[in-house]
This record gives C-alpha cells, sequence and structure tokens, in this order.
C-alpha cells in the first residue's frame, strides 16, 4: 500500500520484503529494523498492525502514516 499523501510506498507487518533497512511508521516509535536477508517484517507486539517504510525514504508527512489511515485509503483504493 502506499500513503496517500505523499506515495510513500508503506509495508505492513508479516509482509514479506527484500533485505534492507526499515522504520516504523504508524506509532511514531520510528523503531528501526534492519532485514539481513528477504523476509516477513516484524509484528509489532502491541495489538496493532506495524506499519513500515524503507528506511532510506523519509517523507513530509511522516507521523501521520498510522495503521487506520493506511488501511481506510487502501479499502477506499480497492472499492474503486
Ligand atoms: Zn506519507
Amino acid at each position: 500500500m502506499h500513503c496517500d499523501e505523499c506515495g510513500t510506498e508503506l509495508y505492513e507487518a508479516g509482509e514479506v520484503v527484500p533485505a534492507g533497512d526499515y522504520t516504523r511508521v504508524d506509532d511514531r516509535s520510528f523503531r528501526h529494523v534492519a532485514l539481513i536477508q528477504r523476509g516477513p517484517l516484524p509484528p509489532s507486539f502491541d495489538g496493532h498492525i506495524a506499519l513500515y517504510r524503507s528506511a532510506a525514504a523519509p517523507c513530509a508527512c511522516e507521523g501521520r502514516h498510522t495503521t487506520t489511515n493506511a488501511f481506510a485509503s487502501a479499502r477506499a483504493a480497492r472499492k474503486s
């Protein structure tokens, strides 16, 4: 899915992604996750579905990439 404000690609916890550095963006913790090989992004363990972006692609609306907003826009996109 993508942020509908800035177009940054967002990844859900559990989604299999290429090796690289990722930053959690849905809870403002900006937790850094480094994957040394292709694999799933780690779950949040706090009851939310964590959202990550590539650490190399910061964006202007950082901090508003909430799970709720992202899922709402993803649902809206699927309907259209
Ligand atoms: Zn954004």
